[in-house]
């Protein structure tokens, strides 16, 4: 089963119901694939996986790999030149397109981890006679060759963020509590983990900021582990579609790409050391992603997911505006050229990383990570910026429409009268309108933004390291450079005036 099918994806989803512990809603969670509050998503990745069966699309979306002649999806593969990376490139943007960059964590973003993460395994290091390379190495073969899925989850609970999380008051952050012959045992419990209703595999990996003090190392480990393993229980926060699983046509957003998040809490689990990754080593915990370059790779999966985004948002602003014959406005060009220009900006970002690209010292193409980083530090702030200009195009329209039942209603007629505009009739209007809602304001928008402004870490911590790791110098050398220029002219003009 190295390329797995919709139906595959979804037999495993139900295959794990008895042994695993989901609670949402006061209640513990059964069939995934069933349960209205989670069943558009997992129809909707397995769509995501059907893909990779489309005939037309099978060298984009999967890969042969040369050593075994056996074919793999294409996120799985390591990237070993500019071609394989600009291909993985590719099979990215048509799972981001398929789900109008929505979906935010799609499994291919921790294939590729998993893939990066094996090309570069040396990196692991050990600890006594455990090889943690080599665990990465064997983790990946067996992840690849079922097509599983993984979530990860790096943040200790918000308890007291003023102090480390080794000198809390409450002592609930997961931590090592024992180690044995044969592995590790962890309690406590971890934050966010989006899509971890859909997966077999979930990585607890450290986050790579932990402040460096006596006690850490209890907290500095790594370990991926399955879903189904006993102690451990998936806390969901409420679905964002109004009613736990409204109808598609009303919240077409939320019904298909909700793909939840959950806190993960572990009482005394235990972890073989062949799962282990890393083992009581703040510093190698720190500092393992960026010596792998974890960075690069992912925010090239990230970033066409933004374009996506955005495109589906230009193309919503157009398609409202010209409904209702708002483009002729200037000050609605005004905006529309804004959200264009912010497009554009974000492909050549993309494009500028990878034309930058080139390969770490075991030969994994990575992407140059600087344009990805100005991405994720703008994204944010452009995507909110798109937000409020159509909900300032659509204006009241976003509140009036109704839902879609009530077309078949006893008040059909007036719906189909009233609702529509100059270039559509009103079931389209209305179905754009809901569309636009979805997007722009309701919980699934709320959602979508605050994934944005923190997925990847708090963008405040973010500033600091990116100013830190910025190469300064030379911009501050310029200005030197000008002022010198400028004294010596100053000089040069109060001689030639006293002469
Ligand atoms: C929708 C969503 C999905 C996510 N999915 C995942 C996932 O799948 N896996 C995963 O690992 N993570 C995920 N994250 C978590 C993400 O990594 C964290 O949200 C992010 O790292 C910030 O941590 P926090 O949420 O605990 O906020 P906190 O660190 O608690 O910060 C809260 C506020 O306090 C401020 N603050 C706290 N401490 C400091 C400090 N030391 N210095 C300055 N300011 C401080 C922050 O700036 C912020 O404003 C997700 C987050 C969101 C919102």
């Amino acid at each position: 089963m190295a390329v797995r099918t919709g139906a595959q994806f979804l037999d495993s989803l139900r295959a794990m119901t008895d042994g695993r512990e989901f609670w949402m809603d006061g209640e513990k969670i059964g069939d995934v694939t069933t349960d209205p509050r989670f069943a558009g998503a997992a129809r909707t990745l397995a769509g995501l996986y059907d893909m990779q069966h489309d005939p037309d699309l099978s060298d984009v979306m999967t890969y042969v790999d040369e050593d075994t002649g056996e074919r793999h999806p294409r996120s799985y593969q390591i990237p070993r030149s500019m071609e394989e990376l600009q291909a993985r490139s590719k099979m990215v943007k048509h799972w981001a397109d398929a789900t109008l960059g929505m979906f935010t964590r799609t499994p291919d973003y921790m294939n590729i981890y998993l893939a990066v993460s094996a090309g570069s395994a040396a990196e692991y290091g050990g600890y006594q006679n455990h090889d943690f390379g080599q665990n990465m190495r064997d983790l990946y073969q067996y992840m690849r060759a079922n097509d599983y899925a993984m979530a990860h989850s790096l943040n200790h609970p918000q308890t007291d963020r003023s102090r480390p999380v080794e000198d809390q008051d409450q002592d609930l952050a997961c931590k090592i509590t024992k180690e044995t012959d044969a592995g590790i045992y962890i309690s406590g419990a971890r934050t966010v983990t989006t899509l971890a209703a859909y997966i077999e595999e979930v990585s607890v990996f450290p986050s790579p900021h932990k402040p460096v003090s006596g006690e850490a190392g209890d907290y500095s480990f790594a370990v991926v582990i399955p879903v189904t393993t006993p102690g451990t229980k998936f806390l969901f926060r409420p679905p964002v579609v109004p009613g736990g699983g409204a109808s598609p046509e009303d919240h077409p957003l939320a019904s298909r790409f909700d793909e939840t998040d959950a806190m993960m809490v572990f009482d005394n689990v235990f972890v073989p050391w062949e799962r282990v990754y890393a083992y009581r080593d703040v510093e190698a915990c720190n500092t393992l992603s960026a010596r792998i370059g974890h960075s690069a790779h992912l925010y090239d999966q990230v970033s066409l997911r933004c374009i996506a985004k955005a495109e589906f948002m230009v193309g919503l602003a157009l398609t409202i505006c010209h409904s209702m014959q708002i483009e002729g406005f200037s000050h609605i060009a005004n905006w529309l050229a804004d959200m264009m220009s912010q497009l554009e900006l974000l492909k050549a970002a993309h494009t500028a990383a990878v034309a930058g690209a080139g390969p770490n010292k075991y030969g994994v193409w990575q992407a140059d990570a600087g344009p990805f980083t100005a991405m994720r530090r703008l994204f944010p702030d452009m995507i909110a910026n798109m937000n409020d200009k159509v909900t300032q195009m659509a204006a009241g329209g976003l509140v009036t429409a109704p839902s879609t039942a009530d077309f078949s209603s006893e008040i059909g007629d007036d719906v189909r009268l009233y609702m529509q505009s100059a270039n559509a009739d009103a079931e389209t209007r209305v179905r754009l309108m809901r569309l636009a809602f979805d997007a722009t304001m309701s919980g699934f928008a709320g959602r979508q933004l605050l994934y944005e402004r923190f997925f990847g870490g708090d963008p405040v911590r973010n500033a600091h390291r990116q100013v830190n790791g910025y190469d300064k110098q030379p911009l501050m050398d310029k200005v030197a450079a000008f002022l010198m220029r400028s004294a010596a002219d100053t000089d040069q003009t109060k001689k030639h005036a006293a002469e």
